[in-house]
């Protein structure tokens, strides 16, 4: 497993050690969280739902 922090609550988020770039995490806090790997270090950042609607 890997572990890396999420960028919006701070909390640890545990992902398997083949996770790729792309892959769609929701953590604990609610949040939906977009895989970015980066010179072989994985990260995470905040995804931003393509299509939906956050209007209201
Ligand atoms: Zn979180």
């Amino acid at each position: 497993m890997v572990s890396v922090k999420c960028p919006v609550c701070g909390g640890d988020v545990q992902l398997p050690e083949d996770v790729v770039a792309g892959e769609i995490i929701e953590h604990d806090c609610g949040m939906t969280l977009e895989v970015v790997v980066d010179n072989n270090t994985v990260k995470l950042r905040p995804f931003e739902g393509v299509g939906e609607d956050w209007g209201e």
